[in-house]
């Protein structure tokens, strides 16, 4: 299978659609839209910074393959640290699963999905960790989470919305994380198994763990922990730029 520069661009493999800003690179509409709701939350005295924006395939497969390793940490829904030591190829999948996604699979691979804090509500010292803790509502970032929930709602978020609203049973609740609808929307049509499929058998982009187990029910774990996500509002889908 040849993949498409737009297939590679999904996969985190081409990064020519991306415009790099600090440390953080997104597609060019997405940081004029983030620019927009930046100046919104300012308004209200939120510091609305980005934490982690697009992400390679080598650096997802970096993260999966560490976790499955046991060589970095794979933490439970209330942050504690899991022994996967005697669990099933299966069981330890879906532990990962919850919090971080296969190489080829994550929406940060898109240019398009950004995870987000109040940078005024905590000093400057403070490590970032995106935990649930952070955005409840007596957490630092629940203020700024709250406001976010009122411009998405009222379709006022210049294409924003978020994708990990709540728990389905697949990813768990990530109210940091936003995606930019109207170019997300694309991506997410666009990515299926047999395209991560497709990637992980090219020996030239690196061996993914668990990849042999993995594919033989590859459909079940993309239903449940990548298509899975919330529909995005009407209102975020028809953002348009301002010309
Ligand atoms: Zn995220």
């Amino acid at each position: 299978m040849t993949l498409s520069t737009f297939q590679r661009q999904l996969l985190g493999l081409d990064e020519s659609a991306l415009l790099a800003r600090g440390s953080q690179q997104l597609q060019r509409p997405v940081w004029a839209a983030l620019a927009r709701l930046t100046e919104a939350a300012t308004e209200e005295g939120f510091q609305l910074k980005v934490a982690s924006a697009y992400r390679s395939y080598d650096r997802q497969r970096n993260i999966w393959n560490g976790k499955l390793s046991g060589e970095r940490s794979v933490v439970d829904d209330t942050d504690r640290a899991i022994d996967m030591t005697s669990m099933s190829p299966e069981e330890c999948f879906a532990c990962v699963l919850r919090f971080s996604a296969m190489p080829g699979a994550s929406r940060h691979h898109w240019g398009t999905d950004i995870d987000v804090f109040d940078a005024g509500a905590v000093n400057e010292s403070y490590q970032v960790q995106l935990s649930a803790a952070e955005v409840a509502v007596n957490g630092p970032f629940g203020l700024m989470h709250e406001w976010l929930d009122q411009r998405i709602a009222q379709g006022r978020s210049f294409g924003f919305y978020r994708p990990y609203d709540k728990d389905r049973g697949g990813v768990a609740s990530e109210r940091w994380h936003l995606s930019f609808a109207p170019l997300a929307v694309d991506c997410q049509r666009e990515c299926s198994a047999d395209l991560l499929r497709a990637v992980w058998s090219d020996k030239a982009v690196g061996e993914v763990s668990g990849r042999q187990e993995l594919s033989q029910q590859l459909e079940s774990f993309f239903e449940r922990f990548v298509a899975r996500v919330a529909e995005p509002p009407k209102s975020a889908l028809e953002y348009l730029p301002p010309a």
